[in-house]
Order: C-alpha cells, then sequence, then structure tokens
C-alpha cells in the first residue's frame, strides 16, 4: 500500500526525522485559513503548493510550485487543487489532485537522496543513499552507477559504523556529520518498524541554515503486514488506486490489471503467471492477472466475471481452472450461473482439469452455455487468442 507525501512526513516525524512541514487541504476555501496557519505555526513568509497523489515526478509535472507571496501561495492552491496532474508515474490521463500540502518553503543548499527497499537478490534490506538528490534517480543509476552508496541491513538493524560510512561517503562533516548518522538509523528503525517495503526521502536536503530535513517522503508497505498498523492502514486512499482492483480486494480476489485484451481468470498465482506466459506465447496480450484463490465458488466467480468484463479492452476470455482443492464441477455451475445472470458480451475460452473434470465439462456441455471448451493448455491458449483478435 502507498500513501501520500504528508502521511509519509508524519510517519517520519514520529521517528524523530525533521521534515519541511505543512498544512493538508482538500478545498481552495480552505486556502487562505491555511497560508495564515503555516505563516504562523512554521514561521514561515514564503510557500510551496504541492499536490498530493501517489505518482512521483510532481515538480515536472507541474504539481510542486515554489510561491514566494501568501498571494502567490493562493493563487498556486487554487491552479492546482482540481487539476488533471500528469507524471511519467501516472497514466497519460494523469491523476485529479484532490489533496494539497501548503508547506513552509525551504532555503536548500543542497539535494541528497536516500532510501531503503528489500533487495530481492540476496533476501536483505538495503539502503541506498547519494549526493545527486532531487533528480530521478533511476538515471543516477543508469549513468553514474557508482554515485549511489549501498548497505546491506542485517536483521539486527543499521550499525553505527554504517550509519558512519554512508553519512561520510555523502561528505558530511561535524554537526551534519551527526545529524546524518541519526537521520539515516532513524529512517532505518522507522522502515523496519512499520513494515514497509520501500521508505525513500529524494530530496533528502540541507538548508542554507545547515539543518538535514526531508523535503519529500515515500513509503510502499507490505500488505500482507498492515492488520499490525491499524493507523498507517487508516491512511489508504483508494482515490489513487486502479478502481477495478479496489473492487476485486473486496471479494478478496488477487486482481491486477494489465494492458492486453485477453481476460484470465485462473486458480491459484503459479497458474495464472504460466496462462498469461502461454498467452504471450500463442502471440495474445493478457488483460489482468487473476488468482480467484483455492476455494473457487460460484460467488468468485462470478465476482471474477464481472471484474473481468469491466475492462473494456477485454475481447475474449480464458477460464484455466486445475481442480485440486476445488471441485470442476463446481467451478462449471459457477460460470454456467456467471453467464446465465450476466449474458456473455465476449467468447470464453474453458479449461477445466483435474477432480470432476468430466463431470464439469458434461455440465458444461449440456448447459446450453456458449462457451468455448478447450483441452490442453496450449489448446486453450490459441482458442483465446484466435477469439480475441478475431
Ligand atoms: P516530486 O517531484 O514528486 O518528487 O516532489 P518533491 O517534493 O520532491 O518536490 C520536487 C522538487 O521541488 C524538489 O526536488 C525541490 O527541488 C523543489 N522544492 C520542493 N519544496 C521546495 C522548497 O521548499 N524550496 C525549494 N527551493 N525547492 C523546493
Ligand atoms: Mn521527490
Amino acid at each position: 500500500m502507498k500513501i501520500h507525501e504528508y502521511q509519509a512526513k508524519s510517519i517520519l516525524k514520529e521517528y524523530g526525522i525533521p521534515v519541511q512541514d505543512g498544512i493538508v487541504i482538500e478545498s481552495k476555501s480552505e486556502g487562505r485559513a491555511a497560508i495564515d496557519q503555516v505563516s504562523k505555526e512554521f514561521n514561515a513568509s514564503q510557500f510551496v503548493i504541492k499536490a498530493q497523489i501517489h505518482a512521483g515526478g510532481r515538480g515536472k509535472g507541474g504539481g510542486v510550485k515554489f510561491s514566494p507571496t501568501a498571494e502567490k501561495a493562493l493563487e498556486n492552491i487554487n491552479s492546482i487543487l482540481g487539476m488533471q496532474l500528469i507524471t511519467h508515474q501516472t497514466t497519460p490521463e494523469g491523476q485529479l489532485v484532490r489533496k494539497v500540502m501548503v508547506a513552509e518553503a525551504i532555503d536548500i543548499a543542497k539535494e541528497y537522496y536516500v532510501a531503503i527497499t528489500l533487495d530481492r537478490a540476496t533476501g536483505k534490506n538495503v539502503i541506498m543513499a547519494s549526493t545527486e538528490g532531487g533528480v530521478e534517480i533511476e538515471e543516477v543509476a543508469a549513468h553514474s552507477p557508482e554515485k549511489i552508496i549501498r548497505e546491506t541491513i542485517d536483521s539486527d538493524g543499521l550499525q553505527p559504523f554504517q550509519a558512519r560510512k554512508i553519512a561520510f561517503a555523502l561528505g558530511f562533516e561535524g554537526e551534519q556529520f551527526k545529524q546524518a548518522v541519526k537521520l539515516l538509523t532513524n529512517l532505518v528503525t522507522c522502515y523496519i518498524a512499520t513494515d514497509a517495503s520501500i521508505a525513500e526521502i529524494n530530496p533528502l536536503v540541507v538548508t542554507e541554515q545547515g539543518k538535514l530535513l526531508a523535503l519529500d517522503g515515500k513509503f510502499n508497505f507490505d500488505d500482507n503486514a498492515l492488520y499490525r498498523h491499524p493507523r498507517i492502514k487508516e491512511m489508504r486512499d483508494v482515490h489513487e488506486e486502479d478502481a477495478t482492483e479496489v473492487e476485486a480486494g473486496k471479494f478478496n480476489l488477487n486482481y491486477i490489471k494489465l494492458e492486453g485484451n485477453v481476460g484470465c481468470m485462473v486458480n491459484g498465482a503459479g497458474l495464472a503467471m504460466a496462462t498469461m506466459d502461454i498467452i504471450k506465447l500463442q502471440g495474445g496480450q493478457p488483460a489482468n492477472f487473476l488468482d480467484v484463490g483455492g476455494g473457487a465458488n460460484v460467488e468468485t466467480v462470478k465476482n471474477g466475471f464481472r471484474i473481468i468484463l469491466s475492462d473494456p479492452n477485454v475481447k475474449a476470455v480464458l477460464i484455466n481452472i486445475f481442480g485440486g482443492i476445488v471441485r470442476c464441477d463446481r467451478v462449471a455451475n459457477g460460470i454456467i450461473q456467471a453467464v446465465s445472470e450476466l449474458g456473455l458480451s465476449v467468447p470464453v475460452v474453458v479449461r477445466l482439469e483435474g477432480t470432476n473434470a468430466e463431470l464439469a465439462r458434461e455440465l458444461l456441455a449440456t448447459s446450453g452455455v456458449d462457451i468455448i471448451p478447450a483441452g490442453s493448455i496450449e489448446d486453450a491458449a490459441q482458442k483465446v487468442v484466435a477469439a480475441a483478435t478475431r
């Protein structure tokens, strides 16, 4: 799960990390009062208006505006709130800005980058830091990878010598060196304690006054650990998520939208991955990943169908079920019921294999529903790709 910058900053603050402060508003009518409050509370006379959307690259997209006066700040609030913000991380249509942060403007002396994430190759968390902050880190990684400092984090957290090593490599000295060591240590503590899968500060800045603070903040959290963090769980903003994925989540369906036109309904994540591979091998493009889980019944099949068909790109559907725990005849009944209730707008290819597969095929054949039966997984993929391109 992702959260907004202002929420990320509230978590960073809890772990003793100084941030560029501000307040968040959702309507233009609150603009004036917000500016007044930020002037008083943070002793600010200049402001930065920052669009709150989950995508990065807001600055380049016009969603972060420096405002030298209160008047200018109000103008920027009015233009950013409600805009459709397009960045390299949004869809081409952009994302509607529903909230803006009215932040204190900071005099920046230098920008740095720091982040923690899981390195899947080693199975350990890794902290990365760079003097090339503010810019897209992907650019740094591609063109000057030597400028990214990495330290592997063991299960007992960042060791003091590691924090010092990074602070030294970033070129900090004296008072700033101490601040950096503390900040890096706190960030790792925060990352582990919150079950984050990404914690990123870009940029981390040194102010003209010599203070280190987080100008931006980004977190991803492990969904499976959210039950341990009720306050973080409440930070979820479904407006920022794909509507179909949100809907699927309500039925415990594991759905991820993709770009193709072949809808997939499969039980088991491994079989779902293999099914997508085989569709691609046959020259097709999957429209989604959908794992209906081990206990597929009439309801899950029906909801799965509804969700797959709500994607207008879908031109054909492949149902590929292996009856291990789930019985194929129950899935067949689910398909029959779903089709008769929802109607068929696109061709549906069905492959059922495993427990009670024979019975399932009979049920489908005699039901009168207009599906295309398939034998092998290859046969199924060929048929569905042909149906989608017809
Ligand atoms: P992002 O583009 O979505 O990553 O948004 P950021 O919060 O990182 O802001 C983008 C850029 O705006 C930063 O890298 C800074 O260069 C600039 N910026 C944001 N806040 C301030 C500020 O208070 N003062 C100055 N001088 N620049 C700022
Ligand atoms: Mn940033």
